[in-house]
Formats: C-alpha cells, sequence, structure tokens
C-alpha cells in the first residue's frame, strides 16, 4: 500500500491545536512548553486551543493531577478553549469506531488471547506480532471475545512528513495490526488519541519527538478512516545543562518549582517559547511578539538545553518592564502562593514609590522582595547583627548629627545626598560608613537598595521616624 496521503489542511482552514496531558503528576517543564508552542501557534493564527486530559490509565491518572496540570498552564498564563475534554469519557465513541471500522473491513477481529499473544512474543522477541485472523475465513470465528485490530498494510512504508523532523519514514513490515478496541470492550490508548484529534479538528499536533513513532500508528488509522491527516511537528525534549534528558537529577523540573522561585509567568513564556525555538537573534520579547513570530519552521532540531543564566536574564527583563500594577499584581500572586501573609496598605503605601529602583534590579520576586524589606518593616525597625554594627559604628554622633541636618533639607536626592556628604567630611569618614549606619536605621539590615532610594520611598516623615528610632 502507498504511505497514507499527505492530506494537510487546506492553508486556510482554521487552526486548531491541542495539549493532551497524561495527568499522572505535576505539569512537567517539558509538558509546559509544548502546552505553550501550541497556544502560541493557534493564538498567534485567531486559531483555536484545546486541552485533552489523557486518563485513560485509570491506575495511574488521578484528579489530583489533572488540577495540577490546570493550575500549571492557568499560572503561566495558557488559557484554552472551551472545557477540558476526558479521553476516558470519550470510551463509547472510541469503541464506535474500532466497531465501524470493523463493519467496514479496514479493521478484522483477533481471537488469539493476550497470554497467547505474549508468550509468542517472549519466544520471538524480534518478529513483529501478525494474528492468524487477519485473514481468515470468517465462517471460522469463534463466538468468543475478540480484541479489534487495524487492517495495517503489510507491505511497503508509512511516511510521517513532520514539520520539525521532515519526511520520517517507517516500514509497514514493522509495524504491527495494532490493537483498536481490547477483548474486554476498552479502546486502546493510540486509538483513543487518534478519535479524539480527528474529532476535536485538531489541525496540527505540536508534542515531544519521544510520540514520532506513534504518528506512524496514528496516521494509519487516520488512512483507513480516510481522515485528513494534521501536521505533526515532533520537538526535542529539553535537555539539562549537561547536555543529558532533563530529569529530577538536574534540579528543578516541575512548572510549579519555577514558580516557587519566582520567575513571573511572562519570564517563564518568554524563556520556554526560546527553548527549543529561535526568532533570528530575539532573546527578549512580548506575548502579542512571540504569538505574532512563532513557527513551526522556527524549532529546532537538536535539543535546547535549560539555562538557569538565561532564565534569570529574561525574567528580569519582564520585571524590570512591568508597570507598577503590575508588579504589585505579581507580588501579591506570589506571596499568596508562598503562603505569605498579603500586603498590608500601609506596606504597599511604602512599596509602591520603590518599585522602579527595585524592579530595575531584581531577577526574581524573592530578590525583590528581599531589597523590599525595608518598606514591608514597621517601627520600630528590627536590626539583625550586621546592621547593628554598622549602626553601632556611627553612634558617637554622627547620626544624630545627620538626623538633624535632615530634618531642614529638601526631601530630594540631590539634597539628602549632600547633607550625608557634609556629614561624612565633617566626621573624616567615607559615606560607606555613614550609609552603613543609615541602612541599619532605615531597614535593620546591611544588604538594602540605596539608602537614599530608600529615603525617598518611606518620605521624610517615617525616615527621620526610623533614624530617632535608631539613635535612642
Ligand atoms: N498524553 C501524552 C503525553 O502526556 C501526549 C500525547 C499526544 O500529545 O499525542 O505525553
Amino acid at each position: 500500500m502507498t504511505p497514507p496521503a499527505p492530506s494537510q489542511p487546506a492553508p486556510d482552514a482554521p487552526v486548531v491545536t491541542r495539549f493532551a496531558p497524561s495527568p499522572t503528576g505535576y505539569l512537567h517543564i517539558g509538558g509546559a512548553r509544548t502546552a505553550l508552542f501550541n497556544w502560541l501557534y493557534a493564538r498567534g493564527r485567531g486559531g483555536r486551543f484545546l486541552l485533552r486530559i489523557e486518563d485513560t490509565d485509570r491506575a495511574r491518572s488521578t484528579p489530583e493531577a489533572t488540577a495540577a496540570i490546570l493550575e500549571g498552564l492557568t499560572w503561566l498564563g495558557l488559557d484554552w478553549d472551551g472545557e477540558p475534554i476526558s479521553q476516558a469519557g470519550r470510551a463509547d465513541r472510541h469503541a464506535e469506531v474500532a466497531r465501524e471500522m470493523l463493519a467496514a473491513g479496514t479493521a478484522y477481529p483477533c481471537y488469539t488471547p493476550a497470554d497467547e499473544i505474549a508468550a509468542w512474543r517472549e519466544a520471538h522477541p524480534n518478529q513483529v506480532f501478525q494474528s492468524p485472523w487477519r485473514d481468515a475465513d470468517p465462517a471460522t470465528r469463534p463466538d468468543a471475545p475478540y480484541a479489534i485490530r487495524l487492517r495495517a498494510p503489510r507491505e511497503g512504508v508509512t511516511v510521517i512528513h513532520d514539520a520539525v523532523q521532515g519526511d520520517v519514514t517507517f516500514r509497514n513490515d514493522q509495524l504491527d495490526d495494532m490493537i483498536l478496541l481490547r477483548s474486554d470492550g476498552t479502546p486502546t490508548y493510540m486509538h483513543a488519541v487518534v478519535v479524539d484529534d480527528h474529532d476535536m479538528g485538531v489541525t496540527h499536533i505540536i508534542r515531544g519527538d519521544d510520540h514520532l513513532t506513534n504518528a506512524a500508528r496514528q496516521a494509519q488509522v487516520y488512512a483507513a478512516n480516510g481522515w485528513a491527516l494534521p501536521v505533526f511537528a515532533h520537538i526535542p525534549l529539553i535537555h539539562g545543562t549537561d547536555g543529558k534528558k532533563l530529569s529530577k537529577r538536574h534540579g528543578a523540573v516541575g512548572l510549579h518549582e519555577f514558580a516557587a522561585m519566582g520567575y513571573p509567568p511572562a519570564a517563564m513564556r518568554n524563556y520556554l517559547a526560546r527553548l527549543g525555538w529561535s526568532h533570528g537573534d530575539d532573546e527578549l520579547f512580548s506575548d502579542a511578539e512571540a504569538q505574532a513570530w512563532f513557527d513551526l519552521d522556527g524549532i529546532g532540531k537538536a535539543p535546547a538545553r535549560l539555562d538557569f543564566k538565561k532564565l534569570e536574564h529574561v525574567s528580569s527583563h519582564h520585571i524590570a518592564q512591568m508597570d507598577d500594577a503590575a508588579l504589585l499584581a505579581e507580588i501579591a500572586a506570589f506571596r499568596q502562593a508562598t503562603g505569605a501573609p498579603a500586603l498590608t496598605p500601609r506596606q504597599t503605601e511604602r512599596l509602591t514609590p520603590a518599585l522602579g529602583v527595585l524592579k530595575a534590579k531584581a531577577r526574581t520576586l524573592p530578590q525583590l522582595m528581599e531589597q523590599a524589606h525595608f518598606a514591608l518593616v514597621d517601627r520600630p525597625v528590627a536590626r539583625d547583627d550586621k546592621a547593628q554594627a554598622g549602626l553601632d559604628a556611627v553612634s558617637d554622633g554622627i547620626l544624630p548629627e545627620l538626623t538633624a541636618a535632615l530634618q531642614h533639607v529638601n526631601w530630594n536626592r540631590d539634597d539628602l545626598e549632600a547633607a550625608a556628604q557634609r556629614i561624612a567630611e565633617a566626621h573624616g569618614v567615607g559615606l560607606g560608613k555613614i550609609a552603613a549606619g543609615l541602612r541599619a536605621a532605615l531597614a535593620g539590615r546591611s544588604s538594602t537598595p540605596s539608602v537614599f532610594d530608600m529615603m525617598l520611598a518611606l518620605g521624610r516623615e517615617e525616615s527621620l521616624a526610623r533614624l530617632a528610632d535608631a539613635a535612642s
């Protein structure tokens, strides 16, 4: 038989993509990237992005895992169209198609019991099982349970015209007549996928290249039914920094772990889009740009490597260019997710004027919050040991003098700096020594944003009150 016709969707057909996770755990970073690619492809073309939960493995699929996947996608900002579809809930439809294929002769009943096939396979490790029932006279069929098998082509080849991998050829004599419906009436996963993708009108299947071999078998089911084949794009899996397949060994692999590290979703979208896809030299981009640019041609054939340095770079860019309202919302979501109390109105009021300074330096949200400590604490400000040492070094009159001087300056950076400079010179000490005392008084810590930035954000009254607290 000739390979299934590469009948692909008409170029102007509306694009429909899907993400089809098996709910057996958390959302892996690789799965998140697959979802993102499908989302970008559909959203950039006015198409639809569907979600199908492949929960046919009842023993391994859990509602908690499904919830975790939906939560992960939601966190990442990938919205899907319509309700998520449960594959298990469509078992009747899968069986119906198998029976239609049986009636049409593109499938046949196989009465060989599973244990017999297993024993045969064990005795013939390198051979493809061929059911004796394929060409048996229908009159000889017993009245017994049977599996429905695809009548797959025996000769020739099946070619997958993959948008990433190019043409991939499979010899048909290496592929057995796969089971569509087991003798207990349950559909096989491979059959269910094809029926679902067909019924959902999926035009483009973008998924990990660990499914490439499946594509050959799936293409045979499309061909047997005379259904148009979707475009396949099998993307290389993500590797760790050492070039080996990403695993727990490399550290974080769950999307939730990246969320907990405080990378904003917009940064993760940008970073994951670049993981295996490129648009010239563009590293930093918005969703609108990614949607406009994303194309299957830009997906690389070589596995991309996870690179935390790059991720931090992308993250700092996105944090820096977020407007204050968006950043505050991001901070609120992060605090909620990590169990930190919501910011009080007073904290938000002190934090807001500092955001410009903070966001220019932070690579992650926890880093930003660390530097924002001075804006979150209330008086009297508790000091750590290092800060206390810095304070002790200026308690011999320097700090009280500075506090007095600051009562009268205009509350702007130049005048604040000039006042600190004057006192430093008068006492023959460096500005650093004075700054250490100010940090201790204002933030109770030794690592903070610039003391002038803190004073400007806190305002005259609060700053002077903190200095007075420290001097007393
Ligand atoms: N459920 C499969 C997985 O989680 C994906 C199948 C597909 O995309 O066709 O790997």
